[in-house]
């Protein structure tokens, strides 16, 4: 049985039918039509809008999406029933002898995982990326045969791990996130973003931020086979990033803006070198490299004010990076659903490079009632268009308006595309009404 008929699990249900298994997929919500007529195309049965249980139970093993969570009651009696529950990254790793690398984390992953697959793709290899990004590693394994795949996983995924053992591992930061998922107990959630490395063994290679103190308080606790590479600190100066005694490559052609960035890059080449790419085809790759939209995107330059789009800034400690990041004067917009946040790990860069804050957000008592003693513009919005408008009101030339908002998007979009999207349109409207010619 496959629960969930999104991307992983419509790619997991392609994969199973593939390989001869009696198949059935369920969803508790509407499935979408473009999904519909895959399955059907595959003649695999489904039912949407419930799910039915006593089908489920006959099951000898169940595929889950990851965005059902571990508690609810199916799950529960699955378990008790002793049916494995397994995601659909352990069911496709099943399926291929590719070589994997396997990338975590709280904040990171998608540029790392972009990044390395980058590398390597222009190194040559015959290499995949799936996981969080792009189609599902189930559906590739079914329609394509990569030597190499580059993952994506979230900690849900990791979740539904047993047998799964990539040979490479990054885990880049663990910051809090997701603690509902949880029982709100950050050491739960670091034991999750473990188990990326639970199978590994001596012959795998494990990459890890060698200065993350979450991360260094379970290690503490770890007797680890395989070979290991710890990035304790990012060794870039006037545009030159240092990743070894032997290696340093030239950044100031790479779209990648930041510290943050640089550690990202750090563990991506790392990852190219350990498979043998050269630094010729490394400083190729680098140079070459475009990042997924929203993470921070540089949308315009309009009357010398920058606009920037890091709208997938969910949380503080991304917020946090996107201001170390810049270099002018900063409007900030931020704000959204609040997961929580503790905006004290702010106040410095705050203090030091923020000119205004520009609320985007329906309830922003906790941004105003943590800035409000150290910055003197402060104001709501509850549009893209506001808050562009209003932000663009305070901007200054030699000034960056800076979408970074360290919350969720929820309360006012659909979701951080569609307000990274809403943000660039707005922006896009103001540079075209700048060339209006009066009449
Ligand atoms: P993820 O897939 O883990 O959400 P992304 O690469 O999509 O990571 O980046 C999400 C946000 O986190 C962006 O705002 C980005 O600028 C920021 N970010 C990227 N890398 C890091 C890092 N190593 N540490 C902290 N924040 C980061």
């Amino acid at each position: 049985a496959i629960l969930g008929a999104g991307e992983s699990g419509v790619g997991a249900a392609i994969l199973a039918k593939k390989l001869g298994y009696e198949i059935w997929v369920s969803d508790s919500g509407t499935i979408k039509e473009n999904f519909k007529e895959e399955l059907e195309k595959h003649q695999i049965s489904f039912e949407e809008n419930k799910h039915t249980k006593q089908k489920i139970f006959e099951a000898s093993e169940v595929i889950k999406s990851p965005g059902i969570p571990d508690h609810i009651d199916l799950i529960k009696e699955l378990n008790q029933k002793g049916i494995p529950v397994i995601s659909e990254i352990e069911f496709a790793a099943r399926h291929t002898n590719a070589t994997i690398v396997a990338i975590t984390g709280s904040n990171g992953k998608t540029t790392t995982t972009n990044l390395s697959y980058h590398l390597l793709k222009t190194g040559g290899l015959n290499v995949g990326i799936a996981g969080n990004v792009g189609f599902s590693f189930a559906r590739q394994v079914a329609s394509a045969s990569y030597d190499y795949y580059v993952l994506e996983l979230s900690s849900f995924q990791l979740d539904g791990i047993r047998a799964f053992k990539p040979d490479v591992a990054i885990l880049l930061n663990i910051t809090p996130d997701h603690l509902d998922r949880y029982d709100y107990k950050m050491e739960n959630y670091v034991a999750s973003k473990f188990r990326i490395i639970k199978n590994q063994n001596e012959n795998d290679f494990f990459i890890f931020n060698g200065n993350d103190g979450n991360m260094k308080e379970f290690l503490k606790h770890q007797s680890l086979k395989m070979k290991k590479s710890a990035v304790k600190k990012v060794f870039f100066k006037e545009g030159k990033l240092k990743v070894d005694d032997n290696h340093s490559f030239d950044m100031s052609d790479c779209s990648l803006k930041g510290k943050h960035n640089m550690f990202n890059a750090t563990c991506a080449i790392r990852v190219a070198l350990h498979l043998g790419i050269d630094d010729v085809k490394i400083q190729e790759g680098l140079s070459t490299f475009v990042n997924d939209p929203h993470r921070l995107e540089s949308v315009a330059m309009i009357d010398g004010i920058e606009y920037i789009n890091d709208s997938k800034a969910t949380n503080v400690d991304a917020a946090f990076y996107a201001l170390d990041a810049m270099e002018k004067g900063v409007i900030w917009i931020a704000g959204g659903t609040d997961k929580g946040n503790d905006y004290e790990p702010l106040m410095p860069l705050v203090k030091e490079k923020v000119n205004a804050i520009i609320c985007l957000g329906l309830d922003n008592s906790k941004i105003i009632e943590a800035f409000s003693s150290v910055i003197k513009i402060l104001e709501e919005t509850s549009s893209a268009k506001e808050a562009v408008e209003v932000a663009t009101s305070y901007a200054e030339e030699g000034e960056v308006v800076l979408l970074s908002p360290a919350c969720a998007s929820f309360d006012l979009f659909k979701n951080y595309m569609d307000r990274g999207d809403q943000f660039k349109k707005e922006v896009h409207e103001l540079k075209n009404k700048g060339k209006v010619e009066p009449e």
